[in-house]
């Protein structure tokens, strides 16, 4: 199984306890983002545009566990940036194991071999490892020769040392069904335990502009996909009926609060792929946050949008309410041949709303804040070393 029994049983059961008792909006994933820094630079990434300032902040790992108390998700994604470029890792992956909560660790996978030691295999654990295809697809996806070569060689690696690993493979346009398929037979035969896979969203700074698919596009490629796949037995973590909404069957309306993100500007507003204000806490986030702003139809950024963020928790509610269509699309695979579900209209969507200059502004100022010497009394030089301290960056913003 892509998921191992004992994590559906778990998720399942907090999945019907949030109905059971009637909340509204609930977490199923945390995403956690400790950092922006990165050792790639890849093109289809809307992540680490920012200044140095900005990419040198960290989330302490008291500041990932409290998210985590906030929340109280039974799964937290750390995405980034690059993760192992955070020096606590080790520390934040292992305290919330110790809490019982599913880890995916996402990672490009070049620092992997160097830093797997620090980890242990656990059911409750799992590498997510960035390929997006085959070694040609990839390496131009990453922007960078050999990624690939690496990657595969850590994931075997990591196989061999008893680690659960799963990949994340998103897909731009262009992408070739048959490439990928045979893409995805290759990594099931590296052993990996499961595939995650999504088109890509269309960061407004990422450099490369041209290659996002629309929801047309992204239907259809899925759908090509699939129809490849039937018999091969892939693995993929994520909910069938996800799947199913991927290629073209399923006429979903986004859930943003199904994977809330907290990064080092706070609590980001509506979801992972879109930074349109920050909360200061998770109540605040899910309580004042005008969920009805967004998702397609709803809001321009959001009109080809397909990505799991937003959508795998929509799928997974259908689940619930509908348990006898999961069983069988996981019985049969998603439908690749019938018409597609409508398309959910755009006629009264509002314009995007440009913030990013605006929000660096302000974020370069609460760092210049706290980088500033607190004004101290001459006579007490000890108070005033203390005061520093205090508001210092913290120790491994540079690392
Ligand atoms: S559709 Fe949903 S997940 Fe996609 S960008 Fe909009 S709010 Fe985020």
């Amino acid at each position: 199984m892509a998921v191992p029994l004992m994590q559906a049983v778990r998720v399942g059961a907090y999945v019907v306890k949030q109905h059971i008792t009637g909340r509204k909006r609930y977490p199923l994933v945390l995403m956690l983002e400790p950092l922006f820094r990165c050792n790639l630079a890849c093109a289809g990434c809307g992540k680490i545009d920012y200044p140095a300032a900005i990419l040198n902040q960290r989330l302490s790992m008291q500041e990932c566990l409290d998210a985590d108390a906030e929340a109280g998700a039974p799964v937290i994604a750390i995405a980034g940036g690059e993760p192992l470029l955070h020096k606590e890792m080790p520390q934040i992956t292992r305290a919330l194991i110790e809490r019982k909560k599913y880890v995916y660790l996402c990672t490009n996978a070049l620092l992997l071999e160097k830093k797997m030691d620090d980890y242990e295999p656990s059911p409750f654990f799992s590498w997510d490892v960035h390929l997006d295809g085959d070694r040609e697809m990839h390496d131009a996806s990453v922007c960078q020769d050999g990624v690939y070569e690496r990657a595969v060689a850590a994931i075997k690696k990591a196989k061999a040392r008893g680690f659960r690993i799963s990949i994340n493979c998103t897909l731009f346009d262009g992408a070739d069904p048959k490439r990928v398929a045979s893409f995805f037979d290759e990594v099931m035969a590296m052993d990996v335990d499961g595939i995650m896979t999504a088109p890509g969203y269309a960061y407004e700074r990422a450099p490369d502009q041209e290659h996002f698919l629309n929801r047309q596009k992204t239907k259809q490629l899925f759908r090509d996909i699939f129809r490849l796949g039937k018999g091969h037995k892939w693995r993929f973590t994520q909910s069938p009926l996800f799947l199913n909404f991927l290629a073209g069957n399923e006429t979903y309306h986004c859930t943003p609060w199904g994977k809330p993100l907290r990064n080092v500007f706070g609590w980001q507003r509506p979801c992972y792929l879109l930074g349109e204000g920050y909360a200061k806490s998770f109540d605040e986030l899910m309580n004042d946050t005008k969920w009805d702003d967004y998702g397609t139809g709803n809001y321009e950024k959001c009109a080809d949008c397909m990505v799991h963020s937003g959508y795998e928790s929509t799928a997974v509610m259908d689940a619930v309410r509908r348990p006898w269509h999961i069983a069988k699309v996981a019985l049969f695979g998603p439908e690749t041949e019938k018409p597609m579900a409508p398309e959910i209209s755009l006629a009264n969507q509002r314009p995007a709303q440009y913030v990013y200059a605006e929000q660096v502004e302000e974020q370069m100022q609460e760092i210049s804040a706290r980088k500033k010497p607190a004004r101290m009394p001459r006579v007490t030089t000890v108070v005033s070393a203390s005061a520093d301290q205090n508001s210092a960056v913290p120790a491994d913003a540079a690392d």
